[in-house]
């Protein structure tokens, strides 16, 4: 369903005929620039019904029709064609039906994968106060305070994850699970139970990523059905909203690669803790730079995928503040190499599909940790 109304930039008073696509995820926003003086707009909804999300502009109430007014297209969990953005005939779902048809997708288990993905949030903040309390206290505290013991959360945990992957072709998490059962090590889960700084990573990744979650919906269902996503899709997100997002989920995984890289130590032979070249122990591992975190387990075909979105010069180009974004052309300029002296451009809908892959690997993680402190 699209719902068409007219806004005014609250900065510029420009007026904007906003055809907005309903999407099934709540909380949903889409965000474009305005413009003549690039206030950031966005609109959605907080929940189902009339919960609107409103900011940099107000409504015009039956106006505007009349005049020669501007169209955005807007769609919170659909690429937008760049060159359609402002086309009034341009329905975004009917791209979508397109593609369900060109990869002869059955539109029954579509719409079953849509109903279930739209219980990712909600049960978020069902899982949200349990992981907390394990992250911020300890697994007696969730005894006390929930009446909920720590396996149940760790299942619990497991199935939210489920939703995320749930219709993913290439299924990463049987592949890393497949590897530890391969070992099933109980220095490992010895490890695991002697420290707390990994559960702690685990709520910091969630809540990166949740709280800026509706700005991710885009790629989902490309992502889950292997669509190709090129380069005259855009997103309808604001960059200055998102673009520390990929540079902290990097910080992150980069210490949850710890345990695909203890896994495959003991799958070539050594202890969990002892790395190829002698004296180099895990110690020293986790004090090295987070570029290198994948390397050790790069020659193993079940591991590596688990890097294929870990990107160094995207986490400094953006984390150094490197980064401008290009409104015309849906780009992201950064700033990479030595002093972020080199150019490279990334589009828009390509960081936002890095972030997810990130983010998936991240819980992948999680959910292995949380299952290994059992
Ligand atoms: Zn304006």
């Amino acid at each position: 369903m699209t719902i068409s109304f007219i806004i005014e930039c609250v900065d510029c008073s420009e007026n904007y005929r906003i055809r907005y696509g309903m999407g099934n995820n709540f909380p949903q926003s889409a965000s474009f620039q305005c413009t003549e003086c690039s206030k950031k707009i966005k609109i959605g909804f907080k929940s189902k019904g009339e919960d609107r999300i409103i900011e940099g502009c107000r409504f015009i109430e039956n106006g505007g029709f009349e005049k020669d007014v501007k169209v955005v297209n807007l769609h919170p969990e659909i690429p937008t064609d760049k060159d359609r953005l402002n086309d009034p005939s341009l329905f975004q779902t009917m791209g979508l039906f397109q593609q369900l048809n060109n990869s002869n997708a059955d539109i029954f288990k579509f719409k079953e994968l849509q109903y279930i993905w739209s219980q990712f949030y909600s049960e978020w903040i069902k899982i949200e106060p349990l992981l907390r309390i394990v992250a911020k206290k300890n697994k007696d505290e969730l005894k006390r305070l929930k009446n909920i013991d720590f396996d149940v959360f760790s299942d619990e945990f497991h199935q939210w994850l489920g939703i995320f992957i749930r219709g993913k072709k290439d299924n990463i998490f049987e592949k890393i699970n497949t590897e530890f059962l391969s070992i099933d090590s109980s220095e490992i889960k010895n490890y695991l139970n002697n420290e707390d700084k990994l559960i702690k990573q685990i709520y910091a990744l969630c809540n990166v990523y949740m709280r800026h979650s509706e700005n991710f919906q885009s790629t989902i269902f490309h992502q889950k059905y292997g669509w190709e996503l090129t380069s005259d899709m855009t997103a309808n997100v604001h960059w200055e909203d998102i673009e520390s997002v990929y540079g902290d989920l990097y910080e992150i995984v980069g210490d949850l690669l710890t345990i695909p890289t203890m896994i495959n130590n003991i799958k070539q032979g050594r202890d969990f803790d002892q790395f190829n070249t002698p004296g180099f122990t895990l110690d020293k591992f986790l004090k090295t730079d987070k570029a290198g975190r994948g390397t050790n387990f790069q020659s193993n075909p079940n591991l590596k995928q688990l890097t294929e979105f870990y990107f160094p010069w995207l986490r400094n180009g953006t984390h150094h503040k490197n980064s401008t974004f290009n409104s015309d052309t849906h780009e992201i300029i950064l700033g990479v190499g030595k002093g972020g002296g080199t150019e490279k451009k990334i589009n828009l809908i390509e960081y936002v599909r890095a972030c997810n892959e990130l983010f998936e690997v991240g819980i992948i993680l999680s959910s292995l940790i949380l299952h290994l402190k059992k």
